[in-house]
């Protein structure tokens, strides 16, 4: 059988459209990524129990290992270990583990422990600087790169049993700070309503391992060893689980409150990538389908979703579109990209930006003034 010519060239004009758009268009997923920490370990046992003499490396890792496997069945999140078993390994190696596999969280575990034998309850830290109380937490849990060689050098001189050294931590205000601080505040609420423990707050102090990862971060502080009661309590599998539960609980918590505000972060990828291309032009064409009452008036501020780009022009009813039809166009740099829905309200953005995540787990808000796509730095001023 003869096939005519042009056919052949309908057919492969279809099918590169077609596979280039489904190469832009199809999202690939970011999990959420949290690196779990497991304190001590090894030659480093860490605080020791004022009567079982419970070693708090055990405790940490037991914990650890239970919260994993929670997260681990948690659809979207990917989780890494520092470790998951009985090793020693070195604080800023834990840190570089983190920063390495570009991780969304941090969480660091540990047992506590103090002089006054009375001291009981669970405590969550970010990385500050430190009262006089809180120095002595610090100082104990740095005191981990005590075993490791040459950590002089490793930590630029850090004497961890020195309270000068922590004069570092003063001055210190973590990008992460305020995430951190929502984190651990979830912690220390889950802590009571599924442990019902003492919440002793959430606190500041000067540690290394948080001072060294570049993401939000927390330090949570199970419970004292050094109390007899709470010794027993951290030495009974069906406490571990619920501890490891009450974190699990914060951290999906803290997750789907990043998801809402993952908009902003969505933006400076774009502008980074604008900056790349080094080109700043920005060209906007309005399809005859686009919202016309919004249209007309040029000064409006609106909202819409952008799903797609890509470098063949799609028509806005494109079956690689799924349920975000009609579509608008926007050429941006020679670049077309689509968005879905217009609206003048924030929240209602939010709403459609979920519709759209079901399709497009990539999708992310963008913010139009007077029909021209905003930068990342102006439009994150709307995004509330
Ligand atoms: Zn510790």
């Amino acid at each position: 059988m003869k096939i005519p010519f042009f056919s052949i060239l309908l057919l492969s004009f279809v099918l590169s459209v077609t596979l280039s758009g489904q190469d832009a268009c199809a999202a690939g997923k970011k999990r959420f990524t949290v690196v779990i920490d497991a304190g001590h370990g090894g030659k480093d046992a860490g605080a020791t129990g004022s009567t079982l003499k419970l070693k708090e490396k055990n405790v940490n890792l037991a914990v650890a290992l239970e919260l994993g496997r929670l997260l681990y069945a948690e659809k979207g999140v990917r989780v890494i270990f520092t470790r998951k078993t009985d090793v020693f390994i070195p604080l800023d190696e834990r840190a570089s583990i983190a920063n390495k596999e570009k991780a969304d969280l941090f969480i660091s575990i540990h047992a506590n422990a103090a002089k006054a034998r009375s001291a009981f309850g669970t405590e969550t830290y970010v990385v500050g600087s430190s009262s006089n109380e809180n120095l002595e937490v610090a100082m104990r849990e740095n005191a981990s790169i005590l075993y490791e060689d040459n950590y002089k050098s490793r930590y630029g001189g850090f004497d961890p049993n020195r309270a000068e050294s922590y004069i570092m931590f003063d001055m210190m205000q973590s990008s992460f700070q305020s995430q951190s601080i929502r984190l651990a505040q979830f912690v220390q609420k889950s802590f009571v309503s599924t442990c019902k423990r003492s919440d002793r707050s959430v606190k500041q102090a000067g540690f290394l391992v948080l001072k060294q990862t570049n993401m939000p971060g927390i330090l949570v502080e199970l419970g004292y060893l050094s109390n007899a009661k709470e010794e027993r309590y951290l030495n009974q599998e069906k406490s571990r689980k619920s501890l490891a539960k009450a974190i699990h609980k914060a951290v999906m918590t803290y997750k789907e409150g990043y998801e809402k505000k993952s908009n902003v972060a969505a933006y400076e990828e774009e502008k980074e990538k604008e900056e790349k291309d080094g080109e700043k032009k920005t060209e906007v064409k309005e399809q005859s389908t686009a919202n016309e009452e919004v249209a007309s008036n040029l000064d409006s501020v609106y909202y819409s979703i952008q799903f797609c780009s890509s470098k063949v022009q799609k028509p806005l009813k494109s079956k690689d579109f799924k349920s975000c039809v009609p579509a608008y166009e926007y050429q941006e740099n020679g670049i077309y990209k689509y968005m879905y829905g217009k609206t003048t309200s924030f929240l209602e953005a939010l709403d459609i930006q979920k519709k759209v995540r079901n399709d497009f787990s990539d999708a992310f808000m963008v913010v139009l003034k007077e029909n021209k796509k905003l930068p990342p730095s102006e439009a994150s001023l709307y995004m509330k």
